[in-house]
């Protein structure tokens, strides 16, 4: 089974991909990471991409359809996913749910729910290590990076204005999505206002 990830910014999907796809041998699809690979390949769509997600806005469907369908020719045989950031409107949905009939792969939603006023609070305060960008939350007490002693550093899109609108666009674009998976009976729900270990238990039981 292919996995669909959904949560506000700052829930902690990031950090729950990791397990999950270790856990159940997945591999990983994440939309944001893509994006910022593309971004930073001084080309001239880079460029446009990167002026997009710098202002938390989100890039075009086109754009990350394209990416997704790259991603997928080239899996090995038999390997499922987990996706992480994508469908991230009713568009992007409309166009993955085709590209996933068409290549024949099923796949669960597992949404991780935080409020977003936790959300927010995560997000102003949580840091980014600039060499392998791990991620590290508020409670992190270190100077560097624990996985490659990198500096850390908060990520371009993380200043209060970038946040809110991608908050905004979540609640406005994505959540319609999830209303639909939810409705498909297509979705898997878990709290994720709890500890690190807490969501990942939760996930494993509902998913297992
Ligand atoms: P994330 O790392 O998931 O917070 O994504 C960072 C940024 O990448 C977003 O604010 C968007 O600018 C862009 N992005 C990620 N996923 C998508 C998507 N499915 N569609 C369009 N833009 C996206």
């Amino acid at each position: 089974m292919n996995y669909v990830l959904f949560g506000m910014q700052g829930s902690g999907k990031g950090t729950q991909s990791k397990f999950l796809a270790e856990k159940f041998g997945l591999a990983i699809f994440e939309t944001g990471a893509a994006l910022r690979a593309l971004a930073s390949d001084g080309s001239e769509l880079g460029n446009k991409v990167k002026a997009i997600m710098e202002a938390g806005n989100l890039v075009s469907t086109e754009v990350v359809m394209e990416i997704i369908a790259d991603f997928i020719h080239k899996l090995p045989e038999g390997q499922s996913v987990l996706f992480d950031g994508i469908p991230r409107s009713k568009d992007q949905q409309e166009q993955f749910d085709a590209l996933m009939e068409s290549e024949g792969l099923n796949f669960t939603g597992i949404l991780i729910e935080i409020s977003e006023d936790e959300a927010l609070r995560r997000l102003t305060t949580r840091r980014l290590c600039s060499s392998c960008k791990s991620v590290f939350p508020a409670f992190y007490e270190g100077d560097k990076c624990e996985n490659c002693d990198g500096e850390l550093t908060t990520r371009k899109d993380d200043t209060p204005d970038a946040i809110r609108v991608r908050l905004d666009t979540f609640l406005e674009k994505t959540v319609p999505v999830i209303e639909a998976y939810k409705a498909q009976e297509k979705m898997i729900i878990v709290n994720g206002e709890q500890s690190i270990e807490g969501v990942t238990s939760e996930l494993i039981n509902k998913i297992g």
